[in-house]
């Protein structure tokens, strides 16, 4: 049985360019860069609570630093280095190296290193945190969003949560969709590049991690205002617009985890850039409401009549 140690050696210890000092020991050293913030955060992945336990380890490789690095879209923040503490309940070196691989494909694509971590016998966690650096005072904060800023939305919305749905037989989709949404909940691709041309753009960012009505409702609440949704302009992508008569429809779109996409807020005046943004990095971003000072949250119909959403199960935004 391979020891802790060359686990780590075998698994963990890429070659990390550009690090004054990686995995290995006690500390890594890291060269942070003049004028920036360092933007830090940490997301834990439970098994049988984030993710099921015979879950592929190579996409939970990909989704355990991408959630991450969805927080540092959301920031608006380069990411720079990670660290993974990693508990496991028994050596099984197959799932290590799938995991692993998965880890570094994302950790590559974004440009992020592994620089160390923590590795423990224990119930199967995934525990990454990731630094990233933004310059002073431009960081994409959750308090910033202010009265007459429209309300962004980036990808598509409920096609996670649908995904999840089918895997739990609430509905049946053809092999084909089944494919494309399982890609979106099992490989989500945090919105980076789209994070770091909002700065000096939006007025506030947050990831879409909890669904759409909660994670905007954090940003209302942080930064005291209300906000006007228009219901017909929700982006889903052709698989969930075709779903739109399910029962679970409302709930997946509205409220529906893990789409990882980016909700912002900018001033009306800033709508042809992020129009020609949209166009640049190849993202759908979709208008989808206003800042406004009362209210709480309102959701319109195509009509510009209020919907209920207390009938939705959201009393809890109804000011
Ligand atoms: P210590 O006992 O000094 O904390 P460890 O044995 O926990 O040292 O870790 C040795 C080195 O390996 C450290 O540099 C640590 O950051 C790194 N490390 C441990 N586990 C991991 C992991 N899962 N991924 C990346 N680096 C790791
Ligand atoms: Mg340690």
């Amino acid at each position: 049985m391979s020891s802790e140690f060359s686990l780590i050696q075998q698994y963990f210890s890429r070659p990390t360019p550009d690090v004054v000092l990686g995995v290995g020991d006690d500390c890594a050293l890291l060269q942070s860069s003049p004028n920036m913030h360092l933007a830090v955060s940490t997301d834990s992945l439970v098994a049988g609570v984030h993710f099921f336990h015979d879950a592929d380890p190579a996409l939970l490789g990909w989704k355990s630093l991408a959630v991450n690095l969805s927080d540092l879209a959301a920031m608006g923040a380069t990411p720079r280095w990670c660290t993974l503490a990693i508990s496991l309940p028994e050596v099984d070196e197959s799932w290590l190296a799938a995991y692993a691989d998965g880890l570094y494909h994302c950790a590559d694509a974004h440009q992020i290193r592994l620089v160390g971590g923590d590795t423990t016998r224990g119930p199967l966690n995934l525990s990454l945190t990731v630094m990233g650096e933004v310059p002073i005072n431009q960081a994409l904060r959750r308090d910033g969003a202010q009265v007459g800023d429209a309300i962004w939305v980036s990808g598509d919305l409920g096609d996670a949560a649908f995904a999840l749905a089918a895997i739990q037989g609430q509905l049946q989709l053809s092999e084909v969709d089944m494919a494309s949404l399982a890609q979106r909940l099992h490989a989500p691709v945090p919105r980076v590049s789209l994070g770091l041309a909002l700065r000096q753009i939006a007025h506030s960012a947050i990831d879409i991690s909890d669904g759409l009505l909660a994670d905007l409702g954090h940003i209302l609440s942080h930064s005291r205002v209300s906000a006007v949704l228009h219901y017909a302009a929700l982006p889903t992508s052709e698989i969930v617009a075709d779903l739109a008569a399910h029962p679970a429809y409302d709930r997946c779109v509205l409220a529906g985890g893990d789409d990882y996409e980016l909700c912002f807020t900018a001033p009306v005046a800033h709508s042809d850039a992020i129009s020609a943004m949209a166009e640049q990095l190849d993202v759908r971003l979709t208008c989808i409401g206003e800042i406004v000072a009362d209210g709480g949250m309102q959701l319109m119909d195509a009509d510009g009549q209020p919907m209920q959403m207390v009938q939705m199960g959201y009393d809890h935004f109804v000011s």
